[in-house]
């Protein structure tokens, strides 16, 4: 089973360089033997790592990544570790009634295993702060979209405070939105500090690092399987596929797969006079009342004081994306922030960056046993914190033999459906997400 395409994504992940250097771990090298093997260490491999270490206490595991640790999407997201539904593909992320009361159960589990992972390992403060987030809307059809997410989320009984123009303006300092829609039940991470660290406690918990190893080949013998790296080659059991929509490169779940490009930017640090000019309070996140709006945040920690600013999708269904992109991209993320913040003139971008995300039509997970002995947990749909978290705890569960209702519940989601034919699927996906991008106007 040759691996058709390898990670690519384009730019630095912004995240992890404004941090010290941390620990480097290993490449793989010679033939190594392993009770557990899991290629890929975003969200769903560290969870899966950590639940099979918790299952299985003295099992040799190993876990490894094509990139450094925190340098793959895990480290280039916005941060959200968002516990509501977040329904991309909808006009302001709600879907049924019952699936999403039953998903907000699943992101809030998700939630609480990395309250514990936080606790265990010792978390820096800012990686995962439980301060929920506002969608906010910077237009009236925005609004709209606020008024009628907070009505399903009053059916659904959850908690929300709508937010008028002076409450925003209070919050962020800046004009330019209308109203918000706060929800309490997000955790807010630093994305590369939340990878690092739980890579470090998994590592203190006997867990065997390697980065920088992409798996280039998979072999299956009479009761192993062979992974092959450029340098090395580990024999197993039991492999888990937590690579995300690259489960495609490996074979599995061909042609029901949607691979996009998101882009994002981050400000130099402000210096104090640019944070008394800016105003509000010292830390926010705003996630876009329409899905294909902005999504704004200001941090506040290691890295100084900056703003970060996510829009803009491109369909890249050869998984790859490239300079031009990301310098076009931050055109856009450029203009936005000027935008929302007139009074920042003079400051400009340190980082633009670019990482990969899947998408199923019917927002299904790529997720099961796909041979024996090999497993996958893909295709997180938007949510990849909260439900990539929830998918490697729940792969690690179905692969070590367990059973619970949970995990019942997780595996009897339907396969991602099939997409259409290519050239129509590319040519309908770009025509859709452009005209979203459209239609977003000031929301962009
Ligand atoms: C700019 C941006 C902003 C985002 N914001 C948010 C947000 O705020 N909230 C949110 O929930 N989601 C967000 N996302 C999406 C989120 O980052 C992803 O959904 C999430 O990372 C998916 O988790 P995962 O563990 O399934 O896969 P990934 O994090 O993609 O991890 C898969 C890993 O597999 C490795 N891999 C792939 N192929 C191989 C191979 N052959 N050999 C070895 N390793 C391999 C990759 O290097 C990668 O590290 C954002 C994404 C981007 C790009």
């Amino acid at each position: 089973m040759k691996v058709s395409h390898l990670p690519h994504d384009p730019g630095p992940a912004a995240w992890d360089s404004i941090l010290p250097q941390g620990p480097h771990y290993p490449k793989l090298e010679g033939a190594q033997t392993t009770d557990w093997l899991i290629i890929g260490a975003g969200f769903a491999g560290l969870a899966a790592a950590r639940r099979l270490r918790q299952l299985h206490p003295t099992d040799i595991i190993t876990l490894l990544d094509a990139r450094a640790i925190a340098e793959g999407p895990v480290g280039r997201n916005s941060g959200f570790m968002i516990d509501l539904p977040h329904n991309l593909v909808s006009e302001d992320y709600a879907g049924a009634l019952d699936k999403d009361r039953a998903e907000a159960g699943q992101n809030r589990d998700a939630i609480s295993f990395v309250a514990a992972a936080a606790q265990d390992y010792g978390f820096t403060p800012e990686t995962f702060v439980r301060s929920g987030k506002v969608n906010a809307a910077a237009t009236q059809k925005g609004t709209r979209h606020n008024h009628d997410y907070a009505a399903h989320l009053k059916k659904m009984g959850e908690a929300h405070e709508l937010l008028d123009a002076t409450q925003m303006q209070g919050l962020c300092g800046s004009g330019y939105y209308h109203s918000g829609l706060y929800t309490p039940g997000t955790a807010m991470l630093q994305p590369a500090l939340f990878a690092r660290e739980m890579a470090s406690g998994l590592a203190a918990d006997g867990v065997q690092i390697f980065e920088g190893s992409p798996v280039t080949d998979l072999s299956r013998g009479a009761s192993t399987w062979t992974a092959t790296t450029p340098d090395g080659r580990l024999e197993t059991p039991k492999i888990i596929l937590t690579v995300n929509g690259h489960v495609e490169s490996f074979g599995f779940f061909r042609r029901r797969l949607m691979h996009i490009f998101l882009y994002a930017s981050m400000t130099r640090p402000l210096d104090s006079s640019e944070q008394r000019l800016l105003g509000g309070e010292s830390v926010w996140g705003f996630t876009p009342a329409d899905p294909m709006g902005t999504t704004v945040r200001k941090i506040n920690g290691i890295g100084g004081t900056r703003i970060v600013i996510r829009n803009r999708v491109t369909w890249d269904p050869s998984r790859k994306a490239g300079a031009d992109a990301v310098s076009e991209m931050g055109r856009s993320h450029s203009r936005s922030f000027h935008a929302r913040f007139p009074m920042l003139a003079n400051v400009e971008m340190a980082y633009r960056w670019g990482g990969l995300l899947c998408l199923s039509r019917n927002g299904s997970s790529a997720f099961g046993e796909v041979e024996p002995g090999l497993y996958a947990a893909g295709c997180q749909n938007g949510l990849g914190a909260a439900r990539g978290t929830y998918s490697g705890m729940m792969v690690a569960e179905l692969a070590g033999g367990g059973s619970s209702d949970a995990l019942a519940e997780f595996a009897a989601q339907p396969m991602p459906s099939r997409l259409p034919p290519r050239p129509i699927a590319s040519l309908g996906a770009k025509a859709v997400l452009r005209w979203g991008e459209i239609k977003a106007r000031r929301e962009l």
